[in-house]
């Protein structure tokens, strides 16, 4: 019997482009045309003028852990726990939440500098996740 596979994330017109770009190596952060505010997750509307316009810009995936948090259970399929959950305050200046991979929960701290890279699943599916930043990046 196959191992199941990771549950994938629900995609509308709000944030399926998002994940495209995840999928051609791109950490993309939502810009508002109007004000030039940015923000993540995606969303139609920007929180600061109300524009409805927007592009984005790719993020150089570097940042520092803000919060973190492990995961022991319930554990889902298409992950490895313990699972180290991170809010990564990027140097653009927006927050993402994902994965750090490449250390133990011990190791993970306050303001521990982090990078992004794009995890492939066994399917194909990619997601973003972050590393140690001196283990490299994006
Ligand atoms: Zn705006």
């Amino acid at each position: 019997m196959p191992k199941p596979g990771r549950i994938k994330p629900p995609m509308g017109h709000d944030n399926a482009w998002w994940w495209e770009q995840a999928a051609q190596g791109v950490v993309a952060i939502q810009r508002c045309t109007q004000c030039q505010t940015l923000r993540h997750p995606p969303r139609p509307m920007c929180s600061e003028c109300r524009s409805l316009e927007w592009d984005f810009v790719a993020s150089s995936g570097k940042g520092t852990v803000t919060s973190y948090t492990t995961l022991y259970y319930p554990q889902f399929p298409g992950y490895e726990y313990p699972l180290n959950i991170v809010l990564v305050d990027l140097e653009e200046g927006t927050r993402v939440t994902s994965c750090l991979t490449g250390c133990t929960p011990e190791e993970v701290d306050f303001g521990m500098a982090v990078t992004a890279y794009i995890h492939e699943d066994e399917d194909g599916f990619k997601i973003p996740m972050f590393r140690p930043a001196a283990k490299g990046g994006i």
